[in-house]
């Protein structure tokens, strides 16, 4: 049992496969992937996209393959991108053995939705001989007909079903390295798949609540739906969909697992929403913050607070505290414990080189123990 019992996820689980180089279920950490929406045959603009979500911190990234000029530019785009890229297809099957050959890590296709028999094992030899994995991504928006028939509309049932039809043809072609999503635009819908779905097999799942909206409505939506899941252990890898730059998406993605303690990337700031109390401009100086320590990609904590009222509490918690006080005279806390007191001015500069020089301090300390962990003590 843990120091706090009350911050435990207790992980589902689900059987490991491989996206790339990326591992995606069973004791993984939860990735975060989003979808670029440039023109897949515009290599040059689409290999750009990749590699700012990269940035951002994205692990996967899915790229739509809806003709045969954009399967054409996927081996230029494979090559450049620094992670694992999954093709996204849609009923042709012919796509996704072209997506297989130019190095897709992933394919996202239905094999229900495929046609034949022949054309399934074709697929799904490609993806065999190209070490492929396959993402089976249902939607409450395309449910078969024979499903809407015989449920009456989109329901968690009709999801399932639909799930366990499709892994049922990959598994009759011995293909087991699958992972599956039920998305819907509905929270309750969305929630109630995946939480069926996890019950009725072990395979890694996908989570989004699809079509989500715009920036602001759509990250309330994913991180309601995905947080209740990810809350109850439910989800390996997730994407947020939004209207929205998908380097957003990455963002957001990060944050809900921040939130949940499941991922630690970059600074998680703590600041309060201020008040007339506050000794110096909380949500400016915030602002301005968040931006200059965007590069940072180590995970530590920084608390900037109004005033005495929460600032040195919270700073007890985080690594680096900050709590306006009277006069212009500000409290810095460095691990908890007060430190040394700033003047108004310069502020922000103060602490990004205080983070800066932490995040440093927190990489050496990781360098050294990863050199000891591979270099074993010689035995006495
Ligand atoms: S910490 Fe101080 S400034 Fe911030 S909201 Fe609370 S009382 Fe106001």
């Amino acid at each position: 049992m843990s120091v706090r019992p009350y911050r435990d996820i207790d992980r589902r689980k689900s059987r490991q496969i491989s996206v790339g180089n990326v591992l995606v279920g069973g004791d993984a950490p939860i990735t975060v992937q989003t979808m670029t929406n440039t023109l897949t045959a515009d290599a040059k603009a689409t290999i750009a996209q990749i590699q700012a979500c990269a940035d951002a911190g994205a692990d996967i990234v899915r790229v739509s393959c809806p003709d045969e000029a954009s399967t054409a530019a996927m081996p230029e785009i494979v090559k450049a991108s620094p992670v694992p890229i999954v093709a996204d297809i849609h009923f042709h099957y012919k796509r996704a053995i072209e997506a297989a050959e130019a190095g897709a890590a992933c394919l996202r296709i239905n094999p229900g939705n495929i046609g034949s028999a022949d054309r399934v094992r074709e697929v799904v030899k490609a993806a065999k001989d190209h070490g492929c994995s396959i993402r089976v991504g249902v939607n409450a928006g395309s449910l078969e007909k024979h499903l809407l028939e015989k449920y009456g509309e989109p329901c968690p049932e009709a999801m399932v079903e639909s799930a366990l039809d499709h892994l049922r043809i990959l598994e009759d072609n011995d293909f087991f390295e699958t992972k599956i999503s039920v998305k819907a635009s509905d929270v309750f819908l969305a929630v109630a798949a995946y939480q069926g779905l996890a019950d009725a097999c072990d395979y890694p799942l996908h989570l989004g609540i699809t079509e989500a909206g715009g920036f602001r409505i759509g990250s309330v939506k994913s991180s309601i739906g995905m947080g209740m899941l990810l809350w109850s252990g439910i989800g390996d890898t997730i994407r947020v969909s939004l209207s929205s730059d998908p380097v957003d998406e990455v963002k957001v993605g990060f944050d809900i697992l921040k939130s949940l303690n499941l991922r630690h990337r970059g600074v998680n700031v703590i600041s309060c929403p201020s008040c007339a109390r506050q000794q110096f401009d909380v949500i400016k100086t915030v602002e301005v913050l968040e931006q200059r320590l965007a590069h940072i990609t180590t995970p530590m904590t920084l608390s900037v607070i109004g005033c005495v009222v929460n600032g040195p509490g919270e700073a007890r918690e985080t690594d680096i505290g900050f709590t306006g006080g009277g006069k212009g005279t500000h409290q810095v806390y460095i691990a908890g414990l007060p430190h040394h007191r700033l003047k108004d001015d310069k502020i922000v500069d103060h602490l990004v080189s205080l983070v800066e020089e932490k995040a440093a301090e927190i990489e050496r300390e990781l360098a050294t123990e990863k050199k000891a962990i591979a270099v074993p003590p010689a035995a006495s």
